[in-house]
């Protein structure tokens, strides 16, 4: 069954659903995006996300030709018409066509689109026993180059590291900083547990500071857990007790290995189960 995808204030079966070869977002990244995910029909932290995609908006001078209340419901709109009450939805927004030069101003008509899809999870078994990691030689983007903070379409750098990982068989890859710190993963977060501390990279160790991150910090802390921005060094992780990820897509996922050394006991630890017990009733529960 075709896909019905909405684009700019209506929706359009996919193959209708096209940009301009012109399109800024597609010359040159030039543009911003959300990944949200929708349970049993509801979004799950909608306004985070709409503040997220306006923040990298404004951050490159892009101005969102919609209302939030307009794009909220347009998300609705096309996980119902597609039949996806909990699915994956991908928010774009791009630069619009213009001329092959790079000048912004010679854009016009920003794209807004709103594509609805199943989830692409990672490998159910992989989940359970707790995924494998390396690190990418591939560094994070300086901050001073472009802002991780920053949920533009140029992902390059991501890719670069992604592919690193899959070279090692491995489904995500952990990415430092221009310093040498823990970054994140190439879309996901990264925790740890260190005795009794959960710790998680800051927002200037150079991420994207995620919305499932957000939540889970809120978890800890409402389960009693000391649970503390820090930087991180690849010490820390091989060091740790326990490892997670958390995204959008992912939720929790254990980590169990990192560049071949077992984290812990090479078993999904306790704190991380206790984490991944919670945030799955949050998300269910509404949140
Ligand atoms: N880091 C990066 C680079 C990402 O692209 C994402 C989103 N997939 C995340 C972290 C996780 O963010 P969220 O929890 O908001 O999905």
């Amino acid at each position: 069954m075709s896909r019905l995808v909405f684009m700019n204030d209506r929706l359009v079966p996919e193959a209708e659903a096209r940009v301009s070869v012109f399109d800024h977002g597609l010359l040159y990244g030039d543009g911003v995006f959300e990944g949200l995910r929708a349970y049993s029909g509801r979004v799950f932290r909608l306004a985070e996300h709409l503040d997220r995609l306006w923040a990298s908006a404004r951050a490159i001078c892009l101005e969102i030709p919609v209302s939030r209340d307009v794009l909220g419901r347009a998300i609705d709109e096309t996980l119902a018409a597609n039949g996806l009450p909990d699915g994956y939805v991908r928010v774009v927004v791009t630069r619009g066509a213009g001329s092959l030069g790079l000048d912004p101003a010679r854009t016009s008509a920003p794209q807004v689109i709103v594509i609805a899809d199943r989830l692409a999870l990672y490998p159910a078994e992989q989940v359970e026993r707790g995924l494998r990691l390396v690190t990418a030689a591939t560094q994070r983007s300086h901050p001073a180059a472009l802002s991780p903070r920053i949920k533009s379409l140029n992902y390059l750098n991501n890719i670069m590291a992604k592919l690193e990982g899959k070279q090692a068989g491995c489904v995500e890859a952990l990415m430092l900083n221009h310093k040498g710190e823990v970054a994140e993963c190439t879309a996901d977060n990264v925790f740890v547990v260190r005795g009794s501390r959960l710790l998680t990279p800051p927002p200037d160790a150079g991420i994207l500071e995620g919305i499932t991150r957000g939540a889970v910090m809120e978890l800890a802390v409402a389960a009693g857990i000391d649970c503390r921005e820090a930087t991180l060094t690849r010490h820390d992780l091989y060091t740790a007790d326990e490892m997670f990820i958390t995204g959008t897509a992912a939720e929790v996922v254990p980590v169990v290995e990192l560049d071949g050394r077992a984290i812990g006991d090479g078993v999904p630890g306790p704190v991380t189960r206790r984490l991944a017990a919670a945030f799955h009733r949050l998300v269910r529960g509404g949140g």
